[in-house]
């Protein structure tokens, strides 16, 4: 009984905690009421951190904001053992081998409540486990981007498994809806990337008893600032006989943006078995790269390198830089049925969350530094070696960080 699109004719729930803090902010009243997604990042934030909202008091907000109509209310299972295997900044709180925990003390206790009958007339999505599958893939030796956790976390099975539980836990709960994060196009847009992550998650979707039917959809660009939709130049454009995929942007990238890579992702993934009826989200919270620095028309075509650098709405120093993005803007507002194959756009990042510190913070929710958020960093393979590109000063990720959601809403596009 589940519908085929949770957004279509739904009001999406508005996170007041989120809500605000974006309130409170210079011009941030223009956002505030805008739907975000709950992060559920730690076993604490069922029950709530510091005296902040739990689950149940989300859901039951969630009820009074519905009303007599139909609600969606978007969560993110965030958890996984051994979290952020290629990176530090989202660390978490379970070591690579507690599985066990994050099945009994994690995905239970959310899948008892979201089972609770007073929440059934609720459309729960649920964003399963973000940024974590595709590292199985493209992360792991003996790629030069490895990283001994992400081998770790491949040889012990234990991401496949945790998404497996969680997607059939969460699945038997007839009125959820889960969508799986598939990436983006910055990461698995490339040929030895693509259908390789199909497949892990096929394998995911079919581990510890769950089937491909409890996959509703996929999300691509959760947190991520890959453009929506390039208009100045296209996968199959050439500059003096030669392809754009061969500039210094693409790099021999098959996508150029967001739309044509969820649309292509989602026919793979049905080809390979998934539901034909598969729906895709893109989170559009900050990869809007507006204000003074968008390129009104194409690029210079003296070489490919002039043509897609100058046309580019996309203003990342390299499309691997993932922290605190300087120049950023908030993109489309979240919006159902917005293009074929697509639910909806939707901010599951909270705009002005932070990505992860600038540098070294003590903290005790088993957050690292990664330098990526270190504006002075001169980058690694996975960003070929490039400047970060972050913003200076940022607090652990997550944290309200006020000097990038005021960077998001100078530029935003569409503009507030
Ligand atoms: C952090 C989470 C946070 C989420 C949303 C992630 O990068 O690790 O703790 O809830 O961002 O801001």
């Amino acid at each position: 009984n589940r519908v085929d699109n949770p957004y279509a004719g739904a009001k999406v729930y508005v996170n007041p905690e989120w809500s605000a803090k974006a309130a409170a902010e210079p011009g941030g009243a223009k956002v505030a009421n805008q739907p975000t997604g709950v992060w559920l990042d730690r076993i604490a934030a069922i029950q709530g951190v510091n005296g902040g909202m739990g689950l149940r008091d989300h859901l039951d907000e969630a009820l009074r904001q519905k009303g007599n109509g139909e609600l969606a209310i978007q969560l993110v299972i965030y958890n996984l053992p051994g979290r952020d295997c290629a990176a530090l900044a989202s660390n978490g709180e379970l070591g690579p081998t507690e599985i066990g925990r994050y099945q009994r003390e994690y995905i239970d206790p959310i899948a008892a409540i979201l089972a609770d009958p007073k929440y059934k007339g609720l459309r729960i999505v649920t964003t399963v486990e973000i940024d974590s599958l595709p590292n199985l893939v493209t992360n792991v030796t003996p790629r030069p981007t490895a990283t001994p956790n992400c081998d770790v976390m491949k040889a012990n099975g234990n991401y496949v498994k945790g998404v497996g539980y969680a997607l059939a836990k969460l699945g038997a709960v007839p009125n959820v809806y889960n969508y799986v994060d598939a990436g983006h196009h910055g990461w698995l847009g490339w040929d030895d990337n693509f259908g390789a992550s199909a497949q892990i998650f096929k394998q995911a979707a079919t581990a510890e008893g769950s089937t491909v039917a409890n996959v509703h959809g996929f999300i691509v660009n959760t947190a991520n600032y890959s453009a929506l939709k390039e208009d100045h130049f296209t996968i199959n454009d050439t500059v003096g006989g030669q392809s754009v995929r061969t500039s210094k942007w693409i790099d021999w990238n098959r996508y150029t943006d967001e739309l044509s890579f969820a649309q292509a992702m989602r026919a793979e993934l049905i080809r390979i078995g998934f539901s034909p009826n598969l729906g895709m989200l893109i989170d559009t919270s900050r990869n809007g790269w507006g204000g003074a620095a968008r390129p009104t028309g194409p690029g210079a075509q003296t070489n490919v390198d002039t043509y897609v650098n100058g046309g580019r709405y996309d203003r990342r120093i390299h499309l691997g830089n993932w922290c605190n993005q300087a120049g950023a803007g908030l993109g489309e507002r979240p919006k159902a049925n917005p293009e074929p194959g697509i639910d909806a756009y939707v901010w599951m990042k909270p705009p002005g969350e932070s990505d992860g510190s600038s540098k070294a913070i003590p903290n005790n929710e088993g957050k690292g530094f990664d330098r990526m958020c270190d504006p002075t960093y001169t980058g690694n393979p996975r960003n070929n070696n490039n400047m970060s590109g972050a913003l200076p000063d940022a607090p652990v990720s997550g944290h309200w960080f006020s000097a990038q959601f005021q960077e998001l809403l100078k530029n935003a596009h569409p503009a507030l």
